[in-house]
């Protein structure tokens, strides 16, 4: 069975074509720029050289059917006819508390998404708007959407609730929900198949740390807690999120700068984290350099940034009572020696011992980069939520095709 996944952004389309056979990747791409003249379509054959070309793409109908023409191309295609696609699977951003895990799209479904529009204004409707565009393009194909939400639904509400008037969760739903639950759920499996031991009798901690960055504390197989909220500002500091800090702050600085509520907003999530602290950049590798060159402010980014990851890890081995096995994934996580070596060697007291030789070596495998000796197993476990997307996306649809 090929599979599509599709991770729709409101001006942006990325994709992955697999053989579900063997869970291979046939191509993948993205449309980036939808809504303008010159939209950027990068189309990545497996074994064949990358294609761009440039058009107009008004819509995420247009978008997908792009997509589909590239798949198709002769030359540079994955497949000979549209129906060898026989099921898509959506990444959504919210699921809310309405799912716990990935469903087939249906119309209350959709619905549903539709309803969740409030918690997620940036990604849920862009994620609508890739759904709709393949019904247009794909009328017959089944599609499933995974959430990023889903897998954090079994957090306790000692977890998942703020210490504000209930009301608020009543009338709004304003509560934890936490993301990047396909990534987390994902590499806490593999972690558990490295370690040759069943996910449900380890302790583990999973720091996804990209461009948004989480840890998630995982006890019996299932989430318990994670550092991002009801929106993903909450938790660690990011590229250009701050992350946790004084609500107080925000009313302060509203009435002091006289910001607008969009303004304040935009100034947490798009100019704080890394970008503002450095002044440099909000990427991990230019922030290392120029610390490596000796910038002061570069060198306080890095060390807050590590801090905090630092602070979580030993806030959840508390939660847990106790810690086992400690996960870093995602674009700094998987790459990022010297966050790494930062993190665990400021917390040896819990039995971390890291060895600098693993952890220095790069792999696109799990592999364990503490001592043989660490009581702690730390591992560096690239993340595929791509993969596990289309995982889902087939098992739903050879379910649907048994009942
Ligand atoms: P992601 O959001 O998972 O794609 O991660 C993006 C982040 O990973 C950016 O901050 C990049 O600078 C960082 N990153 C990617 N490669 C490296 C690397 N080799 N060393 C340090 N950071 C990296």
């Amino acid at each position: 069975m090929k599979i599509l996944v599709i991770n729709a952004g409101s001006s942006s389309l990325k994709y992955q074509l697999y053989d579900m056979s063997n869970e291979s990747v046939l191509a993948s791409g993205r449309v980036e720029r939808i809504g303008m003249d010159s939209s950027i379509v990068t189309h990545e054959p497996i074994g064949k050289p990358e294609v761009r070309h440039v058009s107009e793409i008004l819509d995420h109908v247009t978008a997908v059917k792009r997509v589909t023409d590239m798949l198709l191309h002769p030359e540079f295609g994955a497949i000979r006819k549209l129906t060898e696609i026989e099921a898509v699977g959506h990444r959504v951003v919210h699921g809310g508390e309405a799912f716990s895990s990935s469903v087939l799209v249906t119309p209350e479904v959709k619905l549903e998404i539709r309803r969740l529009f409030d918690l997620a204004p940036l990604h849920n409707p862009a994620h609508m708007m890739g759904i709709t565009a393949v019904e247009t393009n794909m009328p017959d194909v089944p599609q499933a959407v995974v959430f990023d939400t889903a897998f954090h639904q079994t957090m306790p509400n000692t977890s998942y609730l703020y210490p504000i008037p209930t009301v608020l969760y009543r009338r709004h739903k304003i509560r934890r929900y936490g993301f990047h639950g396909t990534s987390h759920s994902y590499v806490s499996a593999q972690a558990a198949a490295y370690l040759q031991k069943p996910l449900e009798s380890l302790k583990m901690i999973s720091c996804h740390i990209g461009n948004g960055a989480s840890c998630a504390a995982i006890l019996d197989g299932k989430s318990f807690d994670t550092s991002m909220g009801m929106t993903p500002l909450e938790g660690l500091m990011m590229g250009t999120r701050s992350g946790d800090l004084d609500p107080a702050i925000v009313p302060f600085v509203m009435n002091k700068e006289e910001l607008t509520l969009n303004e304040v907003n935009s100034m947490l999530n798009k100019h704080s984290g890394m970008l503002a602290i450095s002044g440099i950049s909000s990427d991990m590798r230019e922030v290392t350099e120029a610390m490596n060159d000796g910038d002061k402010n570069a060198k306080l980014a890095f060390d807050m940034y590590t801090y905090r990851v630092k602070k979580y890890i030993g806030a959840y081995a508390a939660a847990m009572n106790g810690l086992d096995t400690l996960v870093f994934t995602a674009g700094v996580g998987e790459n990022s020696a010297a966050l790494r070596k930062a993190v665990c060697e400021g917390i040896t007291f819990l039995g971390i011992e890291l060895d600098e030789k693993r952890n220095s070596e790069r792999s696109k495998d799990a592999r364990q980069i503490s001592t043989d000796n660490s009581r702690i197993k730390v591992l560096v476990v690239p993340t595929n939520e791509e993969l596990l997307i289309a995982r889902d996306t087939y098992n739903l649809v050879k379910q649907s095709e048994i009942s």
